[in-house]
């Protein structure tokens, strides 16, 4: 098999322990004869899975026992929509940052259901940037308070989080368990699994208990969080196979030392890369550098050609996937937990000899 660098920004890298392990258990899973694809997600086997993913959710994460660790699908884009239809009362607003794209597609659902007030708006601003604590100015009497924690498109990620009056809600797909967070903090919190957690296909939903208690029941009951919660994740069938692999992942992530341990070695790695932008004049980080995110890493090159090239060069040196996204351009060096502490020393590389060829 080919050794590459996997900087997708999602699907992500997985943690190549699980994905053996997976491998391994595929066919007989701890000699039920059956795959965890094949049994019943009422039996046992299964259960015992479940139970196990949220239990070390909320060890690794941190989560008090009046927050509810759900497990949901239809991905990030469908909390867009949830999280309005839920906390979002008749006659009430919600406050939103507006900091990038994934921001913005929060806005453009939630504004279908209600009111909505965007109070502040980095999504424009060069170098890109999230609001600061500072900023926000919030709206007597709102619902809850949106932000997306990482701008994964932008690179622009909050390094601390506002006190707020109204519950926090934060969309953390693409940065939950690479730094410690204090989830008392947050309202709600969720999490499409494919950047940080697992594949796709399982969304994680912490929400506070007697946010889904109040929320509103006048919706259909498969939209309802207190009806999950009710059901354990289980009101219809659940992605089981995803979230066995999460629950892999979250034993990785235990074993690598927390998400503690983790931080530090995200946060060296996320160093050495801006290091090499910043040290040369030829690439030019694209986020501010007091907002710039731990797991995508965007810069650019001159010029859009050279950035062409770069890319070009760097997927055949075995450097995948490292093209910005194609609203924004440039490129992206997406380095989430699982991914290898060799794989940025290999980019430094590329990125040093790039620049003496062509700079
Ligand atoms: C990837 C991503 C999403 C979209 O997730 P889906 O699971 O595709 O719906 C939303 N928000 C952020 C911050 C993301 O990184």
């Amino acid at each position: 098999m080919a050794t590459v660098f996997n900087f997708s920004a999602g699907p992500a890298i997985m943690p190549k322990d699980v994905l053996r392990q997976a491998q391994a258990e595929l066919l007989d899973f701890q000699g039920s004869g059956m795959s965890v694809m094949e049994m019943s997600h009422r039996g046992d086997e299964y259960m015992a899975i479940q139970a196990e993913a949220e239990k070390n959710i909320r060890t690794l994460l941190g989560v008090p026992e009046n927050y509810h660790v759900l497990f949901l699908q239809g991905g990030a884009t469908t909390e867009f929509a949830l999280v309005p239809m839920n906390l979002l009362h008749a006659g009430q607003s919600a406050d939103y940052t507006l900091s990038g794209a994934w921001g913005k597609k929060a806005v453009d659902e939630a504004k279908v259901l209600g009111k909505v007030n965007v109070i502040a708006d980095t999504n424009a601003a060069r170098p890109c940037r999230v609001p600061t604590p500072a900023e926000l100015k919030e709206t007597a009497g709102a619902a809850y308070l949106h932000i997306t924690s990482n701008e994964t498109i932008s690179g622009a990620q909050w390094k601390a989080f506002p006190k707020t009056t109204a519950p926090l809600v934060a969309d953390m797909s693409s940065d939950i368990a690479s730094r410690v967070i204090d989830v008392k903090q947050f309202g709600v919190i969720y999490a499409g699994a494919q950047k940080n957690l697992g594949p796709s296909g399982v969304t994680l939903v912490i929400i506070r208990k007697d946010l889904a208690e109040a929320a509103r029941k006048d919706i259909p009951a498969i939209f309802r969080y207190q009806t999950h919660a009710e059901n354990e994740s289980m009101l219809n069938t659940p992605p089981c196979f995803s979230i066995y692999l999460l629950m892999l992942v979250t034993r990785w992530i235990a074993k690598q030392g927390g998400v503690a341990a983790i931080q530090k070695v995200n946060d060296a790695k996320a160093a050495k890369l801006y290091a090499a932008i910043d040290g040369s004049g030829f690439y030019k980080g694209a986020a501010d550098k007091a907002h710039r995110s731990t797991m995508n890493v965007t810069f650019n090159l001159p010029n859009e050609d050279l950035e062409k090239k770069f890319a070009k060069q760097a997927e055949a040196e075995g450097l995948k996937q490292l093209k910005g996204h194609r609203s924004v351009g440039g490129l992206r060096a997406s380095i989430y937990n699982a991914f290898p502490a060799e794989g940025v020393d290999a980019l430094v590389s590329f990125m040093r000899e790039f620049e003496k060829k062509t700079g």
